[in-house]
């Protein structure tokens, strides 16, 4: 099953994501963990995502469906993957569906989470991600460890406000099209309130999923 979660940043894409991941035995692909591991390990793609990450601007679609293109032919997505914020554009709906029909599959699920501003901003300005795995936490510093790999918690650059007010207005902007793009293109988008404790917000998920 391919299944691609929409929504804002700090709507908790990633949170739920892990939780999916292990609960229906599919792989999570954040391009955005993608990405920073490309810039950690300092490929071009990494170095051609950097300036746009740190503004908190999209990068191009021309990078965003290369990686998609890898990752959903590679043998890792062969019964399928959450895409954790990796649908972005209209042309990167539009470029996801070309590729997964040569391929001979299709979007199974969108998912749309749904979080206010406030709530968006209060989750950024105190969300610490594992460097090393990107695991995202709440309420826990910057050097504390990471429970699942052992890595440091640091805190992104792009959490800063004023990046995270750019992304929200990007959102607005660049992403919000593609739930109607969606609508348009008969695939129903499943809205789900992601404004309540991260288990109530992975039960109302698996419901949605009809699990
Ligand atoms: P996204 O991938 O959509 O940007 P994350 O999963 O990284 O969102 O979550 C953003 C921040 O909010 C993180 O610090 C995360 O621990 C926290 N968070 C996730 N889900 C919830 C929730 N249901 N309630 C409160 N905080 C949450
Ligand atoms: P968040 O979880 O807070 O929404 P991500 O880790 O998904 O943030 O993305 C971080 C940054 O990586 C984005 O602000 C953007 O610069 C880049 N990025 C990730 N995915 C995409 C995408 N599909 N299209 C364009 N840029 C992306």
């Amino acid at each position: 099953m391919i299944i691609v979660l929409l929504g804002p940043p700090g709507a908790g894409k990633g949170t739920q994501a892990d939780l999916l991941s292990a609960k229906l035995g599919i792989p999570k692909i954040a391009t955005g963990d993608v990405l920073r591991a490309a810039l950690r390990d300092g490929t071009k793609r990494g170095l051609e995502a950097k300036a746009y990450m740190d503004r908190g601007d999209l990068v191009p679609d021309s990078v965003i469906l290369g990686i998609l293109q890898d990752v959903m032919t590679s043998p890792a997505a062969k019964e399928g993957a959450i895409l954790d914020g990796a649908v972005r554009t209209v042309p990167q709906a539009e470029g996801l569906g070309k590729m997964l029909k040569e391929i001979g599959k299709k979007v199974d699920r969108v998912l749309l989470f749904d979080v206010d501003d406030e709530e968006l901003v209060k989750r950024l300005s105190t969300r610490t991600v594992c460097e090393g795995c990107q695991t995202p936490y709440m309420g826990r510093d910057p050097g504390a460890k990471c429970e699942k790999c052992g890595g440091k918690l640091v805190r992104r650059k792009d959490d800063e406000p004023e990046a995270v007010r750019n992304r929200l207005e990007v959102y607005r902007r660049q992403t919000a099209p593609v739930i109607d793009w969606y609508d348009d293109n008969k695939m129903k988008v499943l809205k789900i309130d992601a404004d309540a404790p991260v288990d109530a917000v992975t039960k109302r998920t698996l419901k949605a999923l009809g699990k």
